[in-house]
């Protein structure tokens, strides 16, 4: 039987929670029609930077100018090489080539999906090497300058940030997380002896505000997080044309400014976060809780102990992936895959000499990844058929078998 169809994402009933609180920021920013920058652009940046627990917030056009701005001012210069994953969307790296950068590529834990701390030692130390004249770390092959890494937060996970954060300190490199998927996560600093919010452990961090994302606005949007306030300084400059001042341009910038509309929008949704992220965190409990009943079928995401994820998708993996996919839409049930082909194997990078097998862990990944239906008013009933027909769809041909395997594995 085919019930109500259950969407990937449900971003309408979201806004209907709070269209009355939306409608009056709207009539508020029509009054003063102060539509771009403003005093609701501040207040939106000092509210989110203290749900950062970071000192400077700058708000801007997307998630990607957020992530060109940072590594603008952190200084890399046209030419250097930039480390991050092939495991991610693809403006990580569009934002390192537009900084000027030469992106760089190290593999992924098979667990976490994030950025493996071994890998980046195993590059650093291998494919790396200080330069005698400049005392710089430069690559073996092409001596260009290593300037920054980008761990990405995938999913809602931060990266193991301890270990790179060591292994930036010892190679003299920066580090500005990617924070795109990753609004209110939470990592276990063992050298701090704390719990950290995404964004405030890196030099910088970029945060977008696309509307799937944890917190959305309604249109584009996105943000520069850091405690570094030269950085935020000329992200401020680099958002509005290179000016600190109207009309006297230090530098050439780009029109990168968040809206007025957008910003008072973000505002109002960021009081509701908290609450959100709790509610993706029990679902994915729950899920997990679901899925038991089918282990050794399906592998559910795993949160590092050192994590605190706030569920941004969730993500498992399954051998048939793609008769998994459409049996579920044939039973309405919306999915996706994040992401399909990882990114040293995309068309648009048929320049650099990448080819199959690069990263091995990346590859099987994207081959294997399904992204099930999260959001915060996931109800217990969808969520009960979700998991129903995944189970039905993975145990088909075997199922007394498998059932009996997953007893035999549990003792
Ligand atoms: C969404 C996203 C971006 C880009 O953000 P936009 O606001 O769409 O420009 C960058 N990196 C990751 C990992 C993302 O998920």
């Amino acid at each position: 039987m085919v019930g109500d169809k259950i969407a990937f994402l449900d971003l309408v009933t979201q806004h209907q929670e709070i269209r009355e609180e939306l409608v009056a920021a709207f009539n508020g920013v029509l009054e003063t029609a102060s539509f771009v920058g403003g005093p609701a652009v501040d207040r939106f940046e000092t509210a989110f930077a203290l749900f950062c627990e970071a000192r400077h917030c700058v708000g801007v056009g997307s998630g990607t100018d957020a992530l060109r701005f940072a590594l603008i001012a952190a200084g890399v210069r046209p030419g250097d090489a930039v480390v991050t994953v092939p495991h991610t969307f693809i403006a990580t790296t569009e934002a390192i080539s537009q900084a000027g950068g030469v992106p760089e590529f190290v593999d992924i834990d098979e667990r976490t999906y994030n950025m493996d701390p071994e890998k980046l030692r195993e590059y650093l130390e291998a494919d790396c090497v200080v330069d005698d004249e400049s005392g710089k770390l430069v690559t073996l092959r092409e001596r260009r300058p290593v300037t920054a890494i980008v761990p990405v937060h995938l999913y809602g996970q931060m990266a193991d940030m301890d270990p790179i954060l060591d292994l930036a300190k010892r190679f003299g490199l920066l580090v500005v997380e990617d924070a795109c998927q990753a609004h209110g996560a939470e990592y276990f600093s063992k050298s701090e002896g704390r719990w950290k919010r995404a964004g405030s452990m890196g030099y910088a961090a970029a945060f977008s505000f696309y509307p799937g994302k944890n917190l959305g606005a309604c249109g584009e949007a996105g943000a520069i997080v850091t405690n570094n306030a030269s950085i935020a300084r000329v992200c401020g400059m680099l958002r509005d044309h290179g000016q600190a001042q109207k009309y006297y341009h230090d530098m050439e910038g780009y029109n990168g400014r968040l809206d007025a509309l957008q910003a008072e929008f973000l505002r109002i949704k960021l009081g509701h976060v908290n609450e959100w992220n709790a509610k993706r965190r029990r679902h994915a409990k729950r899920y997990e809780e679901l899925f038991a009943e089918g282990s050794g079928l399906i592998t559910v995401p795993y949160e590092a102990p050192y994590s605190r994820s706030v569920y941004h998708l969730y993500v498992i993996r399954t051998h048939d992936r793609e008769t998994l996919r459409s049996r579920l839409a044939a039973d309405g049930i919306g999915t996706g895959i994040h992401y399909p082909i990882p990114l040293h194997l995309q068309k648009a990078y048929r320049n650099r000499e990448f080819s199959e097998g690069n990263y091995p862990v990346t590859e099987r990944v994207a081959s294997e990844i399904l992204s099930l239906p999260m959001f915060p008013s996931l109800s217990a009933e969808q969520q009960d058929r979700v998991v129903e027909k995944v189970l039905q769809c993975v145990a088909r041909p075997t199922a007394g078998i498998a059932r009996h395997a997953v007893a035999s594995l549990r003792t």
